[in-house]
């Protein structure tokens, strides 16, 4: 299947991380996240080994918890050695809430409200990530009225197109993220940076795009950024301490994805780096990656339960499932390709095309179109949608006031909740 942690038992259901993925969803419900955190933990050591193995000690790693974002899991990062991305107050106060580190911690976001960045320095943010002048400006008042001196990196775009969908394409001159090398608007950000108050240039930001299974892609942001430290360097006086690569490593949600080995690209991507500092005489700067898919994706899967099976003869079938755009939009929003398959009987034949719909009041409320699933789907049968553990959770709503999933964690094939299900009294909260 499309990842090692899936299999079938003597049942012939689906397992996730050793347990019955049926047993799971009658257990708590559904629709239901299912994240294996041994899964995490590997996919983080990873990381950790390959960046130490090739670039040193100076090299970290950063978990952009946009990508997934519970208590538990800064828990679980933290703990194998990752510092972590945030882009809001809200992540900010998780991370705090799980013991995590904030000195390890560093503020993206392209529009950090005056709020947020006075939340962030009262509580000991390592490093904002700066996404134009306005902000820095803003970052250097407020950390002069708290009489502090706040470290930033300069968020640049490096002008590379990776090939990747459209709509999660960040790295291009035309972004809505940070400052263009190409355009000198990196050059002057960087000047005008480092005539600040109250606050310390560290160095470099670029995120070049998502879902990224192309060496080359890096190796060639690298090279843009290494140019412009020696530049700022030679014409400013300025050296880098820090280059943050971004991060974006694909993940396999469909067999047609290929595998990516991540060992294998930091490798090049050093052997490349190295020799390019020497080229341009300069040292090599802290060195981090800021992986979220390719950390916690293949961790998850989500599982629902069949209701309807509508078939319009001539045109279309429809599977219609317990969950949909709320708790995974990502077809919705940009057509994310996803693996799908009956957890109650992965082996049975898949003879009938068919779209996969939530119950939301959307047409476009689809998980996936043109896959493949038995021709009898009953209600009540359970699906499984691979793949899940990056971006859903995240991204999901309570439209038509839809309750959150739950997430169960799988550790050594103990399961246990993460996420509590949101509850009827929990939709109406805040109404008063
Ligand atoms: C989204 C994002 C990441 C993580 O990207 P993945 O594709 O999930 O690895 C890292 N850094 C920044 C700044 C991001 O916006």
């Amino acid at each position: 299947m499309i990842c090692e942690n899936l299999g079938v038992n003597s049942l012939g259901h689906l397992t996730f991380a050793g347990l019955d993925t049926v047993e799971l969803a009658e257990k708590y419900g559904t629709p239901l996240y299912v994240m294996d955190e041994n899964r995490i933990r590997h996919n983080c050591r990873v990381y950790v080994n390959a960046m130490k193995k090739y670039f040193g000690e100076n090299a970290g790693c950063l978990y952009a918890s946009k990508a997934c974002s519970f208590k538990k899991l800064y828990e679980i990062v933290g703990e194998e050695g990752f510092g972590t991305d945030v882009v809001s107050s809200g992540e900010v106060y998780t991370a705090l809430k799980a013991g995590f580190p904030l000195e390890n911690a560093f503020f993206h976001s392209n529009n950090k409200t005056d709020e947020d960045i006075a939340f962030a320095i009262d509580n000991g943010i390592g490093y904002f990530v700066c996404d134009n002048i306005e902000e820095v400006n803003a970052i250097s008042e407020i950390a002069a009225e708290k009489g502090v001196t706040q470290k930033v990196l300069l968020r640049l775009t490096p002008g590379i197109d990776p090939h990747t969908y459209e709509a999660v394409n960040t790295g291009k001159v035309d972004s809505k993220f940070g400052s263009a090398i190409e355009t000198g608007q990196g050059f002057e950000i960087t000047k005008l940076t480092l005539g600040l108050k109250n606050i310390k240039l560290c160095g470099f930001h670029c995120h070049i795009g998502s879902q990224i299974f192309d060496s080359e892609i890096y190796i060639r942001g690298s090279e843009i950024m290494l140019e412009f430290i020696a530049k700022v360097k030679k014409e400013l006086g300025f050296t880098a301490e820090i280059l943050d690569l971004g991060g974006g490593y694909g993940v396999r949600y469909i067999e047609a994805n290929p595998y990516i080995d991540i060992d294998k690209n930091i490798a090049l991507l050093a052997d490349f780096m190295k020799k390019t500092v020497a080229q341009l005489g300069i040292e090599m700067p802290k060195i981090y990656l800021e992986p979220g898919r390719s950390i916690v994706a293949d961790a998850g899967i989500t599982l629902y339960t069949a209701g309807t099976l509508k078939k319009i003869p001539g045109y279309k079938n429809y599977v219609s499932i317990d969950g949909g755009m709320a708790d995974n939009p990502r077809y919705a929003l940009y057509g994310s390709y996803y693996s799908v398959v009956s957890a109650s009987r992965p082996e049975a034949e898949c003879d009938m095309l068919c779209t996969l719909a939530g119950r939301c009041c959307e047409s476009g409320d689809l998980i996936q179109e043109n896959i493949r699933l038995p021709h009898d789907i009953k209600r009540g049968e359970k699906i499984a949608v691979l793949t899940t553990g990056a971006y859903n959770y995240s991204m999901s709503s309570n439209y038509n006031r839809l309750g959150k999933p739950a997430v169960i964690m799988i550790k050594d094939k103990e399961d246990f909740i993460a996420v509590k299900r949101e509850t009827l009294e929990d939709i109406i909260r805040n109404d008063m």
